[in-house]
């Protein structure tokens, strides 16, 4: 079964999550059909946005589960127009709002976008009021933390960056574990880019342990303590991404694996954001 990590102050997040981004929403409840499939393979975090439009939906789907709101982790990210003190506790209302939910899990800054610091504030406001249990950032670089130390209370307590075996982060994954920041990846599975999955060393470890690349790679990223949360609408790879509990990669797999980093990403490069807005 699924694991779960520590964050600094204490609070259990389970290691391995769904990610709804772009899962499709139609008049035939397809969204919340794929939702229910991933509650009942046993997911209980789920990782949303504002941007992502399907916060209201997401809300229907684990209000009808049957299971209580405090059995899930819900996470959702103020996007970048909304940032700036106010707005930001404006956006996450809204978001608590379309949830169904009075608290989040975890609340992160989707960008380091202008006025990301006072985004900041009002997240260690709403943290000290009980609000969100887990405070973080997304895509956010070594110069944004190093920004963000001169002024926080409460250092950001995850960072979601893009991670798969093309792009390791090892870098920015040093900085963060010497300054009690979980890595959170997003993209997972490359965002099943071809070239990953049939990659020939991901394929041989996969045969020598009778599993997919897919579950391989997954594996890795739980082997480098970080917290995954690949996305699928297919139900028999909803299944499959859950089934990481019973086999391991050897030292030796895992230093082929190392080797795979290009350096190069699949997305845009956050470095372009405003280091001191
Ligand atoms: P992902 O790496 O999870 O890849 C998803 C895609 O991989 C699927 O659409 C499917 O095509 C394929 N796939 C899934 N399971 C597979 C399997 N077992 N075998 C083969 N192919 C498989 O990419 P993602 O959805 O972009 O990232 C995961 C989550 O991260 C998102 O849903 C979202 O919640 C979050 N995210 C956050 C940011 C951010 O800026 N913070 C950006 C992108 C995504």
């Amino acid at each position: 079964m699924s694991r779960f990590m520590e964050a600094v102050n204490g609070v259990q997040i389970p290691q391995l999550g769904f990610g709804v981004y772009k899962i499709k929403q139609d008049k035939n409840g397809s969204f919340e059909k794929i939702i229910q499939e991933a509650i009942h393979a046993g997911y209980r975090h789920f990782d949303t946005a504002r941007i992502y439009g399907n916060e209201e939906a997401l809300g229907h789907a684990i209000g009808n589960s049957g299971i209580d709101r405090k059995d899930f982790f819900l996470t959702s990210k103020v996007w970048t127009t909304d940032l700036g003190y106010e707005q930001t506790i404006r956006a996450f209302e809204k978001s608590c709002k379309k949830l169904n939910t009075t608290y989040l899990d975890m609340y992160l800054i989707h960008f380091a976008g202008p006025h990301y610091i006072e985004s900041w504030r009002a997240l260690e406001d709403l943290y000290a009021e009980g609000k969100i249990r887990v405070i973080g950032v997304a895509n956010f670089e070594i110069e944004h933390f190093e920004h963000v130390k001169k002024q926080a209370k409460v250092m950001p307590m995850i960072n979601q960056i893009e991670t798969h075996p093309a792009f390791q982060q090892q870098k920015l994954r040093e900085y963060m574990a010497r300054h009690h920041i979980l890595h959170e990846a997003w993209g997972p599975l490359g965002q099943g880019n071809k070239s990953l999955f049939e990659n020939d060393t991901l394929q041989t470890i996969a045969r020598s342990h009778q599993k997919t690349v897919g579950q391989v790679v997954l594996r890795w990223h739980l082997n480098r303590d970080t917290i995954i949360i690949p996305k699928s609408s297919n139900p028999r790879r909803i299944k499959e991404n859950m089934d990481l509990f019973d086999f391991d990669l050897s030292e030796e797999e895992m230093r082929q694996i190392a080797k795979l980093d290009t350096g190069k990403r699949n997305s845009v490069d956050p470095k372009g954001y405003q280091v001191n807005p």
